[in-house]
């Protein structure tokens, strides 16, 4: 889990690690590439840090010093620690591919991980339901992002946190971000939260049944068992469950709420109207056509807009702003759209209706680009040419799509890039 400062709102694509793509279904689905921040500026991956790994460790000694950690502390758990060549290696790989949503779906919420959810959930079901009137987050939201995060427990990755942590603060990719996540572990470990040694993660420091990064850890994470320490690294999942709704309920949720509902347009409907920034009442979206696939809709769930995930073709949700709460966990609609409908499947509610446009395939990173400087060339910015296809570059694509009497849904095909090579 990952507070992260960046915003990245890939609306469309998720961008999946090389870990994630190599393993089966019930291995964790988080879309890697969006739990830590990118670098600043595109030329931060050649910029090498002057010194050795040495020379850092001795300055960043003095830094973590000043902020409270202790010299026995660091010495104890720095010394001997070496460079990881294999942890930049995965992250300088990470973004090289591509899935659709319903390619994301189709892992995030399969018929294994839907009955495994079941099961963790019957386990667990007197933890859970504590941990529910606690924070008054549902035990099947709590569930399915436990479920996406480390397929309930399973794969907490054996990495190394701090190694790692060092290895990426070192390089100068993000630096500061990792330096001040190092910082948190180290000063986890000085309160004695756990051992070095039992403190393992993912490679980029995402620790536990839920993955808290250490910042996140420091922040919200809570000891529910009640044994004195906040243990979100062993095999007993307790601590980790409440402090994932503990994170939740800080971020607003609101139980009874949805993260979303699917939806049928009526015939004739204002694509433009299918805008994170087009908020309105279920009975306002009920005036204008827009109704529930399943059960109803109330005013009580609260101001909502319209997500079409997979463009016009695809399915389309009513989402309320728990979508966002989730969102805080990991900003790529596919994953917030992975852990509500995950959630509602253990809950036992039916699968997405709609069919998906599964003719189409998502864009590979060049071809974003491609996109993003065609559409700008043309007279439609994206303001940025990063691959991300977020808000703005959806904006751009629906003013393109306007322009040429297409269907405005934002959705960045390759049959649109090639309409922009053929101009
Ligand atoms: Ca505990």
């Amino acid at each position: 889990m990952h507070k992260y400062l960046l915003k990245l709102a890939l609306a469309l694509f998720v961008v999946v690690g090389t870990a994630a793509l190599a393993t089966g279904p019930e291995l964790s689905v988080r879309p890697a590439e969006l739990s830590t921040p990118e670098a600043h500026g595109s030329d931060a991956d050649e910029k090498a840090r002057p010194g050795t790994f040495e020379v850092w460790l001795k300055g960043f000694r003095k830094r973590a010093l000043e902020q409270g950690i202790t010299a026995a502390t660091f010495n104890s758990v720095m010394t001997g620690l070496r460079y990881d060549p294999d942890v930049i290696k995965r992250d300088r790989n990470q973004a090289e591919f591509t899935k659709t949503v319903w390619d994301y779906l189709d892992t995030a919420v399969s018929d294994l991980r839907i009955a495994n959810g079941r099961k963790a959930l019957t386990k667990w079901d007197k933890a859970l339901s504590e941990i529910e009137m606690t924070y008054g987050v549902e035990k099947e939201v709590v569930t399915a992002i436990w479920g996406l995060e480390s397929a309930y427990g399973t794969f907490r990755g054996a990495a190394p946190v701090i190694n790692g942590l060092a290895t990426l603060a070192f390089d100068a990719r993000r630096a500061d971000f990792f330096e001040e996540e190092l910082v948190h572990a180290l000063r986890i470990l000085q309160n004695g939260e756990t051992a070095p040694e039992k403190m393992r993660g993912s490679w980029a420091g995402a620790m536990g049944h839920t993955q808290f990064m250490p910042s996140s850890f420091a922040a919200h994470a809570v000891d529910f068992d009640g044994d004195g320490k906040r243990n979100i690294w062993e095999d007993d999942p307790r601590d980790a469950l409440a402090s994932t709704a503990a994170y939740l309920k800080h971020f607003g949720w609101i139980k009874g709420q949805p993260w979303g509902v699917e939806v049928r347009l009526p015939k004739g409907f204002d694509y433009l109207q299918a805008d994170r920034a087009d908020m309105r009442l279920p009975s306002d979206w009920k005036s204008s056509g827009v109704s529930a696939v399943n059960g109803g809709l109330t005013d009580t769930y609260g101001n909502a807009s319209i997500l079409l995930p997979g463009g016009a073709e695809g399915a389309a949700f009513m989402i309320f702003s728990n979508f966002a709460v989730i969102e805080k966990y990991n900003t790529a609609d596919a994953y917030v759209i992975g852990v509500g409908h995950l959630s509602d499947r253990i809950k036992g509610a039916p699968a997405i209706k709609k069919s998906w446009p599964r003719r189409l395939r998502a864009l590979s990173k060049p071809e974003r680009i491609e996109l993003q400087e065609r559409l700008t060339a043309a007279g439609f910015d994206t303001v940025k040419i990063d691959a991300k296809m977020g808000p703005l570059t959806i904006n751009a694509v629906r003013r393109f799509q306007k322009a040429k009497g297409l269907t405005p849904d934002g959705f960045p095909s390759l049959g649109l890039l090639e309409r922009l090579r053929a101009l």
